[in-house]
């Protein structure tokens, strides 16, 4: 594969704290040679592990832009041993926009791995962060919520590894970690995220689900915060053991088949019958359809596949067919 044409105007060997930006090439028409810069801190001190905290993968998503702002101020050289890489709005351009897709080529940046060194902003950035940054990596954690559409029960959020020892340590950071819930998924179309490209390279990687609805939500917020220096404590980077939330410790979940999933089987406006975080049971009524187009016609009826834990739930009114409204998880 091709070197890559974005530039770190950070040195990522340097001892000390710099903050500074990525710069993409971005061709526009009134200006051949437009670069676009994506914000990157470094804290690097003494030797020890390398942890690249991420967030804005999604533009919509914001517990975890805030908490990397934070934490980018916040951290000092002198408390770290060993190297922290921060990307508080990693895919720049639908972060500003406030949107899950980028405003320039409408792609999805968690689709776009392991990237293409020519491929358009997004490709070439996708490249860099998998061929520059993660070999760098012992522990990559990229933070997400809901966005617009879903609101999410905050979890840390691993995969399914068929490497029992790297499972076991990828669960050890998400209790770490310390969200009311650590999450194992198979997931949707997982082979292009950031996440199956950091579990490619041996790395222990995890994701999060920290609320949604297009809104910051305090209560995630502060999990978010929390969180994020968890990582670091347990990592060894920072001293001190990782902090518990008032919660206690995680309750392991996953979501086992499609079963959990509700799915709209029409176009309508979505009437949920439960808040998020609910114990739910198989087959009871999940909330009905309202179909505008059939005023004379009773609302569609769509029920619970399976029961258990209600982890995730539409927020946005508006649905189209085959989006799933709720998804239900059962302990691991
Ligand atoms: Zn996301």
């Amino acid at each position: 594969m091709s070197a890559s044409p974005v530039v770190a105007e950070v040195d990522l060997e340097r001892p000390g704290k710099q903050i500074g930006q990525l710069r993409v090439p971005q061709s526009r028409d009134d200006s051949g040679w437009g670069t676009i810069p994506v914000p990157v801190v470094v804290v690097a001190n003494g030797s020890g592990p390398t942890v690249l905290l991420t967030a804005g993968n999604h533009g919509d998503e914001y517990e975890g832009q805030v908490a990397l702002l934070d934490l980018a101020r916040g951290l000092r050289a002198e408390e770290v041993q060993g190297r922290v890489i921060l990307l508080p709005a990693m895919h720049y351009p639908a972060c500003a926009a406030g949107k899950r897709l980028s405003p320039l080529d409408g792609r999805d940046f968690n689709r776009c791995f392991p990237g293409d060194p020519f491929g358009g902003f997004a490709m070439s950035l996708a490249h860099f962060v998998d061929s520059v940054l993660l070999p760098l990596c012992d522990y990559q954690m990229d933070l997400h919520s809901g966005g617009t559409g879903m609101d999410i029960f905050p979890s840390a959020v691993g995969h399914f590894l068929d490497d029992r020892a790297m499972q076991d340590r990828t669960i050890a950071m998400a209790d770490a970690f310390g969200a009311p819930c650590t999450m194992l998924l198979r997931e949707v179309n997982a082979g292009p995220t950031l996440l199956a490209a950091a579990e490619r390279r041996g790395i222990v990687a995890l994701s999060s689900e920290l609320g949604g609805g297009g809104r910051l939500n305090p209560g995630n917020l502060a999990i978010t915060r929390r969180g994020a220096r968890n990582v670091l404590h347990h990592a060894g980077v920072l001293e001190g053991a990782p902090e518990v939330g008032a919660y206690g410790t995680a309750r392991r979940m996953t979501v086992p088949t499609l079963a959990h999933y509700v799915f709209a089987a029409a176009d309508g406006i979505w009437e949920a019958q439960d808040a998020l975080g609910a114990e739910v049971a198989e087959g009871a009524p999940a909330g009905l359809l309202h179909r505008i187009e059939a005023p004379g016609d009773p609302p569609l009826p769509l029920r619970y596949g399976a029961g258990g834990l209600l982890w995730c739930v539409r927020h946005a009114g508006r649905v189209k067919t085959g989006d799933p409204v709720a998804v239900v998880a059962e302990p691991l």
